[in-house]
Parts: structure tokens; C-alpha cells; sequence
């Protein structure tokens, strides 16, 4: 544990309030306040990932050494960690919230391994800080088990996001109203050890501007650039417009990462827009099953649907617009923003086309597959087809001889199944036409379609029992679900971690929509 090399720049680097307060406050001037982690009584290591072990030359060993437990349930700060909440703001919902800040999140440092790459370490649910406000500091197990599997699954699935060191009971108990319905109760508490090469958020930026602290957020800007974006020339004259066109550029592309797998983050606020373009922050978030653009498993959002599947591409551009819209107080010029927001444009649409493209099997994209595509995703919708048991039934489709039975597996309802038979027989029809303009095989396009379109997902429902039985001390199903989830697109997953989400799951609490409570 003490071969950690700390290299601590975000604190180094720019100002901070120093004075250690814990209690909740705005910090004017600053991107960080010192702070401590709050400790708890009876830490016990429920689950760590081996791989970012590894990204950070820990051993299996280290693992289960008592220093692990205690630096990363809050208990011990080791040699070379400095613990602090950075300052950001954001746009809730659509509108603008002020101060929010690190509330919950403190960050250890900086560490850099043996291949000369940079995590940041940060413990989600270790006690209050400056920006705390009136909640606790603390995490539930539940959420905390959720954002633990979803960072590693998520990486596995190949989509940027943060990473997930361990998972760590506090042996303390957390209150929380999880449906918001006025009935409290005490929950087991747990803190998560993130790890990602940046933690900045859109907000970051936003309220620096929103204060009128414009020289600090140059200097935020110039850092993230050093730090974060090394591949661009800080002498070129054209920096600042090559980086928010990048910051643009990766945002499109996480959307469309997000589309390909049906994921929902479900909080789309700025607060949670990481500005390397990583998933980050996993709240209330899920995959869809039966397709549905409008679907959100954010019951906080259930009326006006804003952060719902279909919704992420223009809501992710909104909240560039709200960056550029800070960034402008201090850039060159408007215009040079504006051009930003056009690439993630013009990115979003070559992604898309690519993505589903891929996801279709089809060797290039032509214009008429817009219509051929869209054409099926409003089938499975009206029918209640599951989109990720779809995908990898329509690899086994044949284009010599077309079979709908072959797509029987995804849909949930009989009757439905039945009744769309014609639709669906026809659009196979058209789809076989497609394919036999391209020079293929079944097999060739086969395999390339399991690449992209995943065998398992973590399944809203398939979480909740995880963190049932976890509750009961049974960790056996997480770590199948981790198994599972390393090799997603693999055909052997054990049936019952692939099954389709079952009729019970439908209206219950965490497995299908949640509240932000957490
Ligand atoms: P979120 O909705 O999780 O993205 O959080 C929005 C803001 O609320 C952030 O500033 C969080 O740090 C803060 N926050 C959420 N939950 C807590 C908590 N239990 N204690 C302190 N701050 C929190
Ligand atoms: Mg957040």
C-alpha cells in the first residue's frame, strides 16, 4: 500500500480554502476545501474490482490488508493523500442551482503508476463537507452497491466512465425516505472508492463564471488542459477552441455509447457532466428493457421525461451550451464556442450512424438506412420488444431465409408477438433486401454483431436482487453478476443472468424506477 505515488495537482495546482471547516458554506475564490473523512465504527470490504486494482500496482493482497480497509473507508489517510471536496455548481432539471459541490465525494489524491498514468482516488458517502448543505455525507448500501457493479460493467461494455475500487460497509446505519413518501427508515451504510483519471464536472466551470471569478476560472481552464488533455498544445494559438471542440466531441460520443447499450444515467444535470466525457455519478440510472425512448428510470423525473433514453443526445448538447455559455466569460469569442457545439452536431450524427450501423450489422451506412432502422425501433416499441435480447437475436437472423420466430425470445408479451407478425415479417423482408446488397456471410455479420450489442446488461432487476441478498450478508450474486459483467458480449452467460426482466419486477422499487434518494 505505501508503493502508492501520490502526485496530488488539482490541490497543488489551484487555490483552496485551507481551513479544514467541515461546516457547510459557499467558498468564494477556491476549487477545493480541505476536509476530513468522517470515520465509522465497523468497516467490512463487501467487494473490490482486481482490475483497478491492478491500474493501481495494488496486489490481491493488499486487498485484504487492514491499511486497504481503513484509507478507503475514510478511517486513515496514508502517506501522500490529501483529502478535499472540490467546488462546482450546475444546472438541475434545467435550472441553475448555485454552489452544489463535492457534498458526499472527498478525493484522496492523485496517484500515478508504473505506466506513468494518473487516477484520482475519491470515497463517495465519507461524511459531510463545506458543501454537505443539509444532508448527511453519507451513501446507502443499495446505491453504493449499484454505482460500484455499474462502473465496472460499464467499462467492460467499453463505454468511458469512472472506475470502481471497492465496495466497504460502514457497519453504521443511514436514514433515508427511499420513495420519498414520508416514511424514513434506517439504512445499512457503505462508501465506494472511485477512481478516474478527472473528476471535473461541467459545474466545475459554471461556477466560477456564475461568480465572476473569471482569472480563476482561466486558471481552471489552463489546468485542465495540462492535466487532462496533454495531447493539445497549450502554445497553439487556437488551444481553447481545439479543447471545447474535443470536451464537445467526447460528450457526442458517450451519448451514443449510451444509446448502443440502452443505458439511461436518469440525472443528466451539469453537476453530473464529466468534462473528459465520462458516465459519471450513477444515481437512479438503468437499462431499458421492453424499448421505449421515453423511458426514465428516475421516478423524480417520471412527469416531464427530460433525461429519458431518447432525450440524452439534446440534453447532453444543452448542457455544453450551458458550459459554453460559462466558458464565453472568459474565450476568445462566441463564435469559436459556437463552432464547438456544431462538431458535437456533426459528431453526434457520424456516431450514430456508425453505432447502429454496427448494431445492424451493416458493413457501411447508407442514407436509406435511417428509415430502415428507425423503422424497427418504433416495432419494438409498440410491440414491448427487449431491446438487448432483440439485438442478439436478429444476429442469428439469415438473410437467405428470414424467420420472425427467430426474434420470439424478445418480446415479452405473446399476444403482442402475434399480433405484429406481418410488421415484423415484412420489415425482416426489407432488412434481408438490405443485407444482401453487401458482401457477407451470416456468420461474418454474426460476429460481428455480438461485439457491439451485449449479451448481458445489468438489468435493473437483476441489481435489486443483488443488493437484496447483499443486505442478508450474501455477496454470491454480486459477484456473478461481476463475473457476468467482465465478459458482456460473450455468448455463455448463465441463463438466469441474461432472462428478460420478469412480470414481479415491473412495478417494484429499484427495478424499474427509482427515486434519487441514496
Ligand atoms: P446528485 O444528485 O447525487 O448528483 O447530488 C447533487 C448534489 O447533492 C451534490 O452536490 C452532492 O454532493 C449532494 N448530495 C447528494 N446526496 C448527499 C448526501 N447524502 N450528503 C451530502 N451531499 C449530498
Ligand atoms: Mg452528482
Amino acid at each position: 500500500m505505501n508503493q502508492l505515488n501520490f502526485n496530488n495537482r488539482f490541490v497543488t495546482e489551484l487555490p483552496g480554502d485551507e481551513t479544514g471547516l467541515q461546516q457547510s458554506r459557499q467558498t468564494q475564490g477556491v476549487c477545493w476545501a480541505a476536509v476530513s473523512p468522517t470515520p465509522v465504527q465497523h468497516p467490512t470490504l463487501l467487494a473490490y474490482s482486481s482490475e483497478v486494482l491492478r491500474l493501481l500496482n495494488l496486489s490481491e493482497e493488499d486487498a485484504h490488508s487492514e491499511e486497504f480497509l481503513a484509507a478507503f473507508c475514510g478511517n486513515r489517510l496514508l502517506p501522500g493523500m490529501t483529502a478535499y471536496a472540490s467546488c462546482y455548481g450546475g444546472h438541475q432539471f434545467g435550472n441553475w442551482a448555485g454552489q452544489l459541490g463535492d457534498g458526499r465525494a472527498i478525493a484522496l489524491g492523485e496517484v500515478l503508476n508504473n505506466e506513468g498514468e494518473r487516477w484520482e482516488l475519491q470515497l463517495k458517502g465519507a461524511g459531510m463537507t463545506p458543501y454537505s448543505r443539509r444532508a448527511d455525507g453519507r451513501a446507502v448500501l443499495r446505491s453504493s452497491l449499484r454505482e460500484f457493479l455499474c462502473s465496472e460493467a460499464m467499462h467492460h461494455l467499453g463505454i468511458p466512465g469512472t472506475r470502481a475500487l471497492s465496495l466497504i460497509a460502514t457497519g453504521e446505519n443511514v436514514m433515508r425516505d427511499m420513495l420519498y413518501d414520508g416514511n424514513p427508515a434506517f439504512e445499512p451504510g457503505a462508501v465506494v472508492c472511485r477512481v478516474a483519471p478527472s473528476f471535473t464536472r461541467f459545474g466545475h466551470f459554471e461556477i466560477l463564471a456564475a461568480r465572476g471569478e473569471h482569472a480563476l476560472l482561466q486558471r481552471l481552464i489552463d489546468f485542465t488542459i495540462a492535466r487532462d488533455f496533454p495531447q493539445i498544445d497549450r502554445q497553439s494559438p487556437d488551444y481553447f477552441t481545439i479543447w471545447f471542440r474535443l470536451v464537445c466531441e467526447r460528450t457526442a460520443r458517450l451519448v451514443v455509447e449510451w444509446l448502443r447499450v440502452g443505458f439511461v444515467h436518469g440525472v443528466m444535470n451539469t453537476d453530473n457532466m464529466s468534462i473528459i466525457g465520462l458516465t459519471l455519478d450513477y444515481g437512479p440510472y438503468g437499462w431499458v428493457d421492453n424499448f421505449d425512448p421515453g423511458w426514465t428510470p428516475n421516478t423524480t423525473d417520471a412527469e416531464w421525461r427530460r433525461y429519458s433514453l431518447a432525450q440524452q443526445p439534446p440534453v447532453a448538447r444543452w448542457n455544453l451550451e450551458r458550459l459554453a455559455d460559462a466558458l464565453a466569460t472568459v474565450a476568445p469569442s462566441r463564435t469559436l464556442l459556437d463552432e464547438g457545439l456544431a462538431h458535437f452536431d456533426a459528431t453526434l450524427q457520424t456516431s450514430l450512424s456508425t453505432m447502429l450501423a454496427g448494431k445492424f450489422g451493416l458493413l457501411e451506412w447508407k442514407e436509406e438506412d435511417a428509415a430502415l432502422t428507425a423503422s424497427v425501433f418504433e416495432l419494438m416499441q409498440r410491440a414491448e420488444v427487449d431491446m438487448t435480447e432483440f439485438f442478439r437475436a436478429l444476429a442469428n437472423v439469415r438473410q437467405q431465409s428470414p424467420d420472425r420466430e427467430m426474434l420470439r425470445s424478445a418480446f415479452y408479451r405473446e399476444p403482442l408477438y402475434q399480433s405484429h407478425s406481418a410488421l415484423f415479417n415484412a420489415w425482416l423482408e426489407r432488412y434481408a433486401d438490405r443485407l444482401a446488397l453487401q458482401q457477407d456471410t451470416d456468420e461474418a455479420r454474426r460476429i460481428r454483431m455480438n461485439r457491439v450489442n451485449p449479451r448481458f446488461v445489468l438489468r435493473n432487476y437483476l441489481a435489486q436482487q443483488a443488493i437484496d441478498a447483499a443486505t442478508n450478508g450474501n455477496m454470491s450474486l454480486i459477484n456473478r453478476l461481476m463475473e457476468a459483467a467482465r465478459r458482456p458480449y460473450d455468448d455463455d452467460i448463465p441463463a438466469e443472468l441474461t432472462a428478460k426482466r420478469p412480470d414481479w419486477a415491473i412495478n417494484k422499487p429499484g427495478c424499474s424506477m427509482l427515486s434519487c434518494s441514496s
